[in-house]
């Protein structure tokens, strides 16, 4: 069965090509997929133009396309264990992860389904009793959705939710790396009944068929989840056009522990934070800002646990985190742990592959062992580059001033912590950081009902929440004079 979804229609690439999608985990050859082009793109864009300019799809009620989201909520319920095993197969991430991850994507789904017919619009009070003005919400139009690999079913959920809830419709162009779940879902939407057009899939790499997504006059928003070059080629390319443009895009995302945590605590979810799929993560605590007083026991013990963090397949229990994404990328977090050397900071545990000797398993799968870098400083390009990879940068400050200079020292913006059993410093600090979230005493969590999204260079627009669902949303302004009569401003 072909792999692109144009109008309605499974079908092949036009120019024939095709890609091998390998597990991570080990290269073992998961499947072969239709490779786009740029000509399949823009089928996909003209078919999506024409159901939204010519479909029903835009004027249908916005409980209509809630209940088609809650539907696919309950298919991707039905459907969990093969599209957890597919996620994990794509990724080499471990099957309860993937588990994890399609809970929250069945989440995602059933919050937009409810919401979608929130917040109408509004009646303004223009104080002219012979004056209806109104607030009304419509959809944008074509969507362009590009995602990235790391949470690859997750990701796209977060857009194409909100999208279809707003009565837009879409090209998704999801990670050449990690197809099959976006495959998957399209298939779930035709099932739920989804009109052909509305939603179009098309595979392959990004210059080739992703770029039209923003170059085409025809889209009419681009929404990006991926790297931060990546997202400032988007912008540029969309800028001609006057696209809305959403980029979530990368963090370096500081995990800030005082003197007076609950130092067990802390320090297990300092583990979490930024070891959990192995730092593929936008949100990973990678960078820990450890007060200069509990530095060295705080630290010791850290790389003690680091140490002993066992990697393994997608269907290892025994696993504790799996590979890199591919031996591209796995070659760029060597260079940036070597840079970190270079410039100065203290290799503590791992900067190396795992021994295949030990665990064989682990020899044909681009693993690289959890590795903390300590002695750093904000100047270092290794505490302000992300390096995407299973690297904790560790630095030290010295009261809560320092603390917030120094997490706030960074060209991103996306997340942070804050450990401390002050309530009021926890407070005050997270009101300095700026970030589009902070956690206090914890790690990682969030929901769909709450904003995700980038302060600084870590993008543009939010996720998730209402705000999550105006991104795909016009806001118009009709004003009705209901008494129109001449105004003679002009005597002559
Ligand atoms: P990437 O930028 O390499 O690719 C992301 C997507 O963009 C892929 O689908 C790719 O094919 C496509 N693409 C690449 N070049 C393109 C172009 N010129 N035009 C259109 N599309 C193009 O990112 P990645 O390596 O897949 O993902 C990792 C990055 O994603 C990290 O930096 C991470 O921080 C970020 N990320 C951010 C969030 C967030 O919520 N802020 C979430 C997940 C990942």
């Amino acid at each position: 069965m072909p792999d692109l979804y144009v109008d309605g229609r499974w079908r092949a690439a036009a120019a024939g090509g095709r890609r091998e999608i390998r597990c991570p985990a080990d290269g073992t050859l998961v499947a072969e997929v239709d490779e786009a082009t740029a000509e399949d793109t823009a089928e996909a864009i003209a078919a999506a133009h024409r159901a939204f300019h010519e479909g029903p799809w835009p004027h249908t009620s916005a409980r209509e396309r809630g209940d088609l989201l809650l539907r696919v909520a309950d298919l991707l319920e039905r459907d969990k264990d093969a599209v957890a095993r597919m996620e994990s197969l794509d990724t080499g991430k471990r099957l309860v992860e993937s588990e994890y991850d399609v809970d929250d994507i069945v989440s995602v789904f059933r919050y937009y389904g409810r919401v979608a017919a929130e917040d109408a619009g509004r009646v303004v009070d223009t104080g002219n009793a012979d004056v209806v003005s109104r607030i009304v919400h419509e959809p944008i139009g074509v969507c362009g959705l590009i995602s990235p690999w790391n949470y690859p079913l997750l990701q796209v959920s977060w857009k194409v939710a909100p999208c279809l809830a707003a009565g837009n419709t879409f090209v998704l162009k999801p990670s050449e790396l990690t197809p099959h779940t976006a495959i998957h879902l399209m298939r779930l939407l035709e099932e739920a009944g989804l009109p052909a057009g509305v939603g179009n899939l098309v595979l392959g790499a990004g210059p080739e068929a992703g770029a039209p997504l923003s170059e085409d006059p025809r889209v009419d928003l681009v929404s990006f989840t991926g790297g931060l070059a990546t997202g400032r080629a988007i912008a540029a390319a969309a800028a001609p056009t006057v696209k809305k443009v959403a980029l979530e895009l990368g963090g370096k995302n500081p995990n800030i522990v005082f003197a007076d945590a609950d130092l067990e605590v802390a320090l297990d979810y300092a583990l979490t934070a930024v070891f959990l799929h192995s730092g593929q993560v936008c949100s990973a605590g990678a960078r820990l800002l450890v007060e200069e007083s509990i530095h060295d026991r705080f630290v010791d013990a850290l790389v003690e646990r680091a140490g002993r963090i066992r990697l393994g397949g997608p269907f290892d229990e025994k696993a504790e985190t799996g590979p890199l994404t591919s031996a591209g990328h796995r070659d760029k977090v060597e260079a940036y742990v070597a840079a970190g050397i270079a410039e100065g900071a203290v290799l503590r545990c791992g900067g190396k592959r795992p021994d295949a000797t030990e665990q064989p398993e682990l020899a044909d799968g681009y693993y690289y062992l959890p590795t903390i870098l300590d002695r750093c400083t904000s100047d270092m390009s290794v505490t302000q580059d992300e390096s995407f990879g299973p690297v904790l940068t560790v630095e030290t400050f010295t009261g809560e001033d320092d603390a917030v200079a120094t997490a706030n020292d960074s060209i991103y913006g996306l997340a942070g912590a804050v450990w401390t059993q002050d309530a009021g410093k926890a407070q005050r600090v997270a009101g300095r950081l700026r970030m589009g979230t902070v956690w206090i005493n914890d790690y990682h969590p969030y929901v769909p009902q709450a904003e995700w999204g980038g302060y600084k260079q870590s993008g543009v627009g939010r996720e998730l929440g209402l705000a999550g669902l105006d991104e795909y949303r016009e806001t118009k302004h009709v004003w009705h004079n209901i008494r129109p009569a001449e105004q003679r401003w002009f005597a002559g």
